[in-house]
């Protein structure tokens, strides 16, 4: 069994990276991923702990981008992470995260919430910050009833507290990720929820995305059906993308996304390993 998308408390997942390993373990994991935002900083403590359970551990990282037509998460496999260029961007990219989580405390305050930037803090704990953490810290002070509640009352697109994140496009974490020597992979393609929402928005997006130097498409996702993981292997196929796939586990508080609990196919790691580097590999030339 294989998963390739989890987080730690590196950035905003609840466990630490040998509890996930330990985890991982527990759950009959051969193979796992750790694909933090924006931080590698997991995969040091998590390798000894994997060596231990005998679970071979994927270096990953996960980079939030945006373009003309929103938000992307681009997952990167196999990144090489003493690569100097890539630490460098990881940093900017945290730095970034940790001023805007000042800019949205001080919009929440000025809403009235009797919140610091240091419980914040405290709740990131020295990992990459993000709006979970800002979330979380609503929940403890009675604003939100949960995780959820708090991104559709301030924190999602739109709403009072809303910050944009540090400007990215999909092209310069590809080629960021290939210049590591990864392959990056779309994250979640489709909003699991509403998956059917804009089907041709994807497509005419992959083109693009390919000829940047994408390598995989994430078509096997926590709650996506067996009709949406067929469509996208068909895109991921047209576009000579490696199908790949994973829960998305953040810890035990996100009862929804289960370690492991996605299948994702047993050639998937040998596929995006021969895909990884500074040149795309192995992309069929078949494309309309
Ligand atoms: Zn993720």
């Amino acid at each position: 069994m294989i998963d390739l998308h989890t987080h730690t408390t590196a950035s905003d997942g609840t466990l630490t990276p040998p509890e996930l390993v330990a985890h991982a373990a527990v759950a009959g994991l051969r193979t796992l991923a750790i694909t933090d935002h924006d931080t590698t900083d997991a995969i040091a403590p998590a390798a000894a702990a994997a060596g231990a359970h005998g679970i071979t551990l994927i270096a990953g990282v996960e980079l939030g981008t945006e373009d003309e037509r929103g938000e992307h998460d681009i997952l990167g496999y196999f990144v090489d992470v003493a690569d100097a260029p890539f630490q460098a961007l990881l940093e900017t990219i945290r730095a970034h995260r940790h001023v805007r989580a000042v800019a949205i405390v001080e919009r929440l305050r000025a809403a009235g919430a009797p919140l610091a930037i240091d419980d914040v803090l405290a709740l990131s704990d020295g990992g990459a910050i993000g709006r979970p953490h800002v979330a979380r810290a609503l929940v403890g002070i009675g604003w939100a009833e949960d995780v959820s509640d708090a991104f559709r009352r301030y924190l999602g697109a739109g709403r009072p507290a809303h910050v944009g994140r540090y400007r990215l496009s999909p092209a310069e974490a590809c080629a960021a990720i290939r210049a590591a020597g990864g392959v990056p992979v779309l994250a979640h393609p489709t909003p699991p929820g509403n998956p059917w929402s804009d089907p041709k928005r994807l497509r005419t997006m992959l083109g693009p995305l390919a000829d940047a130097g994408l390598g995989g498409l994430e078509c096997y996702y926590t709650g996506y059906t067996a009709r949406v993981n067929r469509w996208l292997a068909v895109l991921a196929d047209h576009f000579g993308l490696v199908p790949s796939g994973g829960s998305d586990f953040h810890g035990p508080h996100r009862p929804r996304s289960v370690l492991g609990a996605v299948r994702v196919p047993d050639d998937t790691v040998e596929r995006l390993r021969a895909a990884a580097g500074p040149v795309p590999g192995n992309r069929p030339k078949a494309r309309a």
